[in-house]
This record gives C-alpha cells, structure tokens and sequence, in this order.
C-alpha cells in the first residue's frame, strides 16, 4: 500500500521485481548520500570539484563496485541490473548529475579493461579504481563529432612495442583528473572495423588536458584531451586490434540503463518540489493545487513517470533473464529524456519566480536535463538503432 504522500519515494511505483535485497541496497546506497553528499552538494556544485575522499569513503561503503568482482574489490554476488538502476535512483535524489556523472563513470571505462585487459591490467587498474584510489574516465568522442564513431579520427600507429596516440578527444567526464583513459583510436583502415581500445596513462607525456565550460554539470571534470605522440605500452591494447567498436556498443547498452533511471529519478524530484510548492502556496485565494489547471499539470507528469517507470521494469525483467532488449532500451531512454525535460520545465514554470533565487535544485535540473539527449547515444542516433532492430 502506498500512503500518496507523493514525495521522492511515493512517486516511484512499486515494482513487481524489486525485492527486500533491493530496498536494502537502496538504504545503503541513500545513508552514503545523506552523510557524504547532501551537507556538500552546493559547494561541490560550485567548485566543480569533488574531493577524492569521496570516492574512497564510497568504496569503503561498499557501494562503489556495483556489478564488478569481488576479487578485485567490488560487490560480487551483484543482485541484478536493478543494483544500478537503484543507485543511479539514489544519487539523483538531491537534484544533482555532478555526483553520479563522478561516481559512476567507471562503470562505463572499466568494464572493457576487465573483461578484455591482460590479467595484469585487470588487477592493477581494476584493484585501484574499485579501491576509489584511481580514477577512469571514457574517451570516444572528437571535436569534430561524437554520434558517428566510426569516423573517429585519432590514431594509434605502432612503432617497435609501443603505440603512438595522436588527436583530440571532447567532452569526456572525469577526463580532467582521470589517471587512466580508456580511448577510442584508429588503428586500422577507416569505418568501425578500423577502431581499437588502449588503456592511456593520464600523466603520460603528450597528453594534455583542459576543461570544458559550459551549460551542463558545472563540472570542472569534463575534459578535452589532446594527445601529441603519446607513447603508451603494446599491452595496453584492450581487446583484439580493430575490433574495439564491439566493446563500446556492449558498454552503451548497460549505460542506457542507468541513463533512464537518473532521467525518472529527476523527473521525481521535479514533480515532489512542485508538487509542495502547489500545496503551500495561495493565489487568488485558494492553495495553487486547487487550480484545475496545476491539478491537470500534476496529474500528466505522474502518469506519465509511472507509466514509463513499467515499461523500464519490464527492460528490466528481460534483461536480467537474458535478453538485451536493445530496440527498447533506445525507445525507454528517448521516452525517459523528454519526460524529464517536461517535469523539469513544468515544475518550473508552477514555482515561479521562486524557483530562481538561491540554490535551486528545479533550475539546476531544467539546465542539466538536456544531457541525457546527448549521453549514451543522441535522439536521432537512438532511433535510427531502435529502427533497425525493430528490422523496418
Ligand atoms: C555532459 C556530457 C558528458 C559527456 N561525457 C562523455 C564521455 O564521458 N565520453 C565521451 O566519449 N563522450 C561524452 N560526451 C559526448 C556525447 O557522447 C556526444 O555529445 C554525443 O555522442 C553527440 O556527439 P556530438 O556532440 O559531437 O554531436 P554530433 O555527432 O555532431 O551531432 C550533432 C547533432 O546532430 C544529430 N545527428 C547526428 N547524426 C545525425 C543523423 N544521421 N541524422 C539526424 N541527426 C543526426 C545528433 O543527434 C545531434 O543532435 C558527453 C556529452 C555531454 C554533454
């Protein structure tokens, strides 16, 4: 039974699978955030910097190495996709992407070095980055564009038994203080069967690094990355040479995931702020939730969350009984995007003027919902995947 507080938690609506292993989890991961996060949220908001205490109190916390194994420091006997799902659910909860963008890009840059690396690599840099003594950070897109991978321009010619790295990577999160760089690079002829992985030291000679500006996350870690000669070691190549397009493909799938739920999650947060807004407030003599017309609001952007939080339940269900529903992923993260930029705007709009003075976590929100149009694959590149699995 749901009591319709409608808060954060009420709006999510109960799902079939989630099971008492799974609310613990989530306990675990929201007492990490109350503690570790919450009373520092605006200030990192500000500096656009995260202290690396942060990611070792979260691997101390155990809930740094979602989905990773045990051996190497992470959690192991994983629940299910719904251990990072709940995450993603949590760490949004403040109205914040800074966090997640931080504490979760090496879901994204690690999995590849494990499942690919040499068993040394795999220890070395899995042992570290899950230990939250190193960081790692994702590197495909380029200046001149990031929807069409195979066009990649940066190369890797191999001289004696090293690789040398030339080019230019963007926008890549965590790229700024990241001491390994897990990179897209040409190594063969063109299109996607020309693309390796190599695994590239931050510090090494040749790589510099500059942050970039800008709208979203006011992240001081998202980083451009030029690489002038770079020498990096032959057994840094992660997974077979010109075969590196299938490792990103897998990585872009499960990424999808935590995108829809950080887009659901923050639609969540948009909905309870407007929705204590509209109870507290008072127009034209009565509280703004007895308009018809804030009522008729509200009401669209719950069914549209919940009708949408189903459909991911059910990606869910499939996936985790062996199925990549891809053609849906790419359908539910679209869905996901635009429900979060119509909360966020609604919400807006119902606070008022309110909503920019001070800290506010409804303005940060409308400016940060754009991303996830952007992240893990654009609208038109999502739909014309969604296409061709759905074989038109
Ligand atoms: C906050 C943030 C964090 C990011 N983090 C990372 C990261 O960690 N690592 C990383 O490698 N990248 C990262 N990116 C980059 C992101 O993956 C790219 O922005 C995305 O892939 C799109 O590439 P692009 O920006 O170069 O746009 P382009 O590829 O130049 O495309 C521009 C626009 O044209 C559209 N378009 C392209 N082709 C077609 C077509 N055939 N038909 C119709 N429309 C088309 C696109 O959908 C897009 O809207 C990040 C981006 C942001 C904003």
């Amino acid at each position: 039974m749901t009591d319709n507080t409608l808060d954060f938690d009420d709006l999510r609506p109960p799902g079939a699978y989630i099971t008492a292993e799974h609310d613990k989890w989530r306990q675990r991961v929201r007492k990490f955030v109350n503690e570790h996060i919450a009373p520092h949220i605006d200030t990192w908001e500000q500096s656009g910097n995260i202290p690396d205490a942060v990611f070792v109190a979260a691997a101390d916390a155990n809930i740094y190495g979602s989905g990773f194994p045990a051996e190497l420091g992470g959690n192991g006997g994983n629940l299910d996709i719904y251990e990072r799902i709940i995450f993603a659910e949590e760490l949004h909860r403040l109205g914040s992407g800074i966090v997640f963008a931080e504490l979760a890009t090496h879901w994204i840059g690690l999995p590849p070095v494990i499942d690919l690396g040499s068993d040394t690599l795999r220890e070395q840099v899995g042992q570290a980055v899950l230990a939250g003594k190193k960081r790692i950070a994702f590197a495909v897109t380029e200046p001149s564009g990031g929807s069409d991978v195979s066009r990649l321009k940066t190369t890797a010619r191999k001289t004696d038994e090293l690789w040398k790295v030339n080019g230019c990577k963007t926008l890549v999160s965590g790229g700024l203080r990241a001491d390994y760089i897990l990179t897209a690079v040409r190594t063969g002829d063109e299109g996607i069967r020309g693309i390796s992985l190599l695994l590239i030291d931050g510090k090494s000679a040749g790589v510099r690094r500059t942050v970039v500006d800008g709208l979203s996350w006011y992240s001081g870690a998202i980083a451009t990355i030029e690489f002038d000669d770079v020498e990096v070691p032959e057994d840094r190549l992660i997974g077979v040479e010109n075969s590196g397009f299938t490792g990103l493909t897998k990585q872009f799938n499960v990424e999808r995931f935590s995108g829809i739920a950080s887009a659901l999650a923050l639609s969540r947060v948009c909905l309870s702020e407007a929705l204590k807004f509209s109870r507290e407030r008072t127009t034209f003599g009565q509280r703004l939730i007895d308009h018809q017309v804030i009522r008729h609001k509200l009401v669209d952007m719950i069914r549209t969350v919940r009708g949408t939080y189903s459909y991911l339940d059910h990606c869910v269900w499939r996936f985790n009984n062996g199925d990549m529903p891809v053609a849906d992923l790419c359908m539910l993260k679209i869905q996901a995007t635009e429900i979060l930029e119509k909360c966020a705007r609604e919400a807006l709009h119902i606070t008022g003027g309110s909503a920019y003075t001070g800290v506010s976590r409804l303005e940060r929100i409308f400016r940060e919902s754009r991303i996830f149009a952007l992240g893990g694959g654009t609208e038109e590149i999502l739909k014309d995947l969604a296409s061709r699995q759905l074989r038109f």
